[in-house]
């Protein structure tokens, strides 16, 4: 794959963590609504829910990365194997290319299907003036039966990004979804928009993690590594703490990665219960969903969802869960099979 035909992606995120590409952020917003049959605000002041394109953090990458002497970055190569030789990595590639390593990162994703996903489609939108009575849309639920929102963030200007998306363990028809952006954007604002551009994305939401095996040098990392947070499908700052972590790790520190800790073996079983809730009760799970914002204060959401709570935020949140059907499926997960 050339540089140029790099999947473009929109990551936002709330600042939860602070990382080398903060200055790519385009854009931020203090406060997100979430909508079932009611409303509730998310006050994101303390963490702002910013924005980065991933255009802008491809530019500022790759010419880094063409300033450095001892990097090389090669595109348009499938890597198609990759075995241990004495103690150096041998990649089998298509093309004919001679190579070999000490460490492997790799963030080559999954082949095995994924019984869980979420699957959206975003629709980038300018329209004639500003919208004087948009307020940014963490999730604004449809009445479907199944678990799908509409999510939408302003992007300067006039600028718009509207987005429909499910969690599910079903293939959806990606010209339907955008046919359902536009009934809403229409509904809500109007039709006085043009389209800019469309981005389409699947992220695995699985708590089936292989983790990577202690002591190697040879790591997966990003998505296949666990770096989604399954319940929510943000990975970006996941990824960021990641490569904080095998930075350290190559200059002879110690750590635990982060799907290794405590905290994180917790966060996937509640995770684990939640998706089978879901998969099982997707309107159901629209109520407990719009409950945890309506019941907990806006700080512990945002760590909980960003995959940095404390224990007290942990704890807080499963107390405020409503706790027959997390209880019911807490004892099904014993011998259901992980999702
Ligand atoms: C459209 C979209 C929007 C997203 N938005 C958000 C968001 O708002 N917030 C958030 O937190 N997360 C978001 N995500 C999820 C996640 O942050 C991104 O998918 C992120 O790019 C994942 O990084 P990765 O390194 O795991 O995978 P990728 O970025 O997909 O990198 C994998 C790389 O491996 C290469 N590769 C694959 N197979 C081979 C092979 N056989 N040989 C050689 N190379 C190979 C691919 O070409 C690719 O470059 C989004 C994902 C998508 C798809």
């Amino acid at each position: 794959m050339k540089r140029d035909n790099r999947h473009r992606k929109t990551w936002s995120y709330w600042n939860t963590y602070q990382h080398p590409f903060e200055h790519l952020q385009a854009y931020s917003n203090s406060s997100l609504i979430v909508k079932n049959s009611s409303q509730t605000t998310l006050d994101c002041n303390t963490y702002n829910y910013s924005t980065i394109d991933s255009n802008d953090f491809d530019d500022f990458v790759f010419s880094e990365l063409e300033q450095s002497e001892n990097i090389d970055v090669i595109f348009d190569t499938n890597i198609e194997d990759i075995g241990l030789e004495g103690t150096e990595y041998i990649f089998r590639v298509s093309e004919n290319l001679d190579c070999s390593a000490r460490y492997v990162f790799d963030s080559r994703p999954n082949k095995s299907p994924f019984s869980m996903k979420q699957i959206f489609k975003g629709i980038f939108v300018e329209f004639h003036e500003p919208l004087e009575n948009f307020k940014p849309h963490l999730m604004d639920f449809s009445d479907k039966d199944q678990f799908h929102f509409f999510y939408s963030l302003p992007l300067g200007k006039a600028k718009y990004l509207f987005e429909s998306t499910y969690y599910t363990s079903l293939n959806m028809d990606s010209e339907l979804m955008t046919n359902e952006v536009h009934d809403y954007i229409k509904e809500k604002y109007g039709d006085g928009y043009s389209v800019v551009r469309e981005e389409y994305g699947e992220i695995p939401l699985t708590t089936n993690i292989k983790l990577n095996e202690n002591k190697s040098n040879y790591i997966k990392i990003g998505i296949p590594a666990g770096s989604t947070r399954a319940s929510t499908g943000y990975t970006f700052l996941n990824i960021q703490k990641q490569a904080d972590e095998y930075i350290r790790m190559l200059n002879g520190k110690k750590f635990i990665e982060y799907p290794k800790t405590f905290k994180n073996k917790i966060l996937r079983k509640m995770d684990n219960l939640l998706l089978m809730i879901i998969r099982d009760h997707p309107s159901e799970s629209k109520k407990i969903l719009f409950e945890m914002f309506n019941r907990n204060k806006a700080k512990r959401i945002i760590r909980f969802l960003s995959d940095t709570p404390t224990l007290v935020d942990i704890i807080s949140i499963i107390w405020n869960m409503p706790k027959v059907i997390f209880i019911k499926y807490a004892i099904k997960s014993f011998t259901a099979s992980k999702i």
